[in-house]
């Protein structure tokens, strides 16, 4: 089966997931998934790394070099591209994404939920606020799943990073918030894979103990990727870095698509 949800977790630094995300690490240890470390791109801002998770590419190279660009891609992106292959698509998400794929700039009013066959996220739902709920975007994302049964479904929540720029990735507030998500995600990832979804659960950076991201220390950089296929065992921890370039290539591969000519690294499975 050709479907893929992507978790991407705002701000979920390595070792929080892997120390607090107790579901997926059971699924880990068990072997129902595959769990990656991911070296971030640079530079270890948002706006740069939704497009570099959707495009394959550097910043350097799809130009979102810096949060406040706020223009549509301009490059191959998955999106872009399963919506071109008749899939549909379907995001709970920041409204950057809206920005990145959908419209720029995004009105608030007209663009927060979408459902037009004719735009890249053809299914949208898109929030404003840093400090939205991760409660209420996870039920937005299952909601998706069970009305329009998406072929890649994008889930951005944003309490990792909210939490981590208001206490520091250091506080009990940030590290407990991975073990929230886990808790929601839980009973989620079941059903995603009874209806035959890849789930990918993976952060755009991390979060530093001074509230911040955006520069080059690990703790900014460093990822997790669990990958969880539908019928299909895991590898477990395999203690592999990868690329955050390789995030999309994978990404195309498990939607079954080729990948373009530019997005030239390999997919992890
Ligand atoms: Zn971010």
């Amino acid at each position: 089966m050709n479907k893929v949800i992507l978790v991407l977790s705002d701000g979920l630094r390595y070792d929080a997931a892997v120390d607090g995300m107790g579901f997926l690490g059971h699924l880990v240890e068990t072997k129902q998934a595959s769990l990656y470390q991911v070296q971030g791109e640079l530079p270890s801002f948002s706006r740069p790394m939704y497009e570099t998770v959707h495009t394959g590419l550097p910043s350097s190279e799809h130009g979102i070099v810096a949060n406040s660009i706020v223009r549509r891609s301009t490059r191959p992106n998955i999106f872009d591209l399963a919506f071109r292959a008749g899939k549909t698509t379907a995001a709970a998400a920041y409204f950057w994404f809206s920005e990145l794929y959908n419209r720029a700039p995004y009105d608030p009013i007209d663009d927060r939920e979408v459902d037009d066959e004719s735009l890249p996220i053809q299914h949208g739902r898109f929030y404003t606020r840093d400090e939205y709920p991760d409660q209420e975007l996870f039920n937005i994302a299952a909601m998706l799943v069970r009305r329009f049964n998406p072929d890649y479904l994008l889930v951005h929540p944003m309490g990792m990073d909210y939490t981590g720029q208001s206490f520091g990735a250091d506080s009990s507030k940030y590290r407990n918030q991975a073990t929230r998500q886990d808790t929601l995600l839980a009973p989620m990832i079941v059903e995603w894979l009874e209806k035959g979804y890849n789930i990918l659960v993976t952060g755009d950076h991390g979060v530093n103990a001074d509230h911040s991201h955006g520069g080059t220390t690990w703790e900014v950089r460093q990822v997790p990727l669990f990958l969880v296929r539908p019928g299909l065992s895991g590898s477990g921890n395999t203690g592999q870095v990868v690329s955050q370039l390789q995030i999309a290539p994978t990404l195309l591969l498990l939607l079954g698509l080729p990948a373009p000519e530019r997005m030239k690294r390999l997919p992890v499975v």
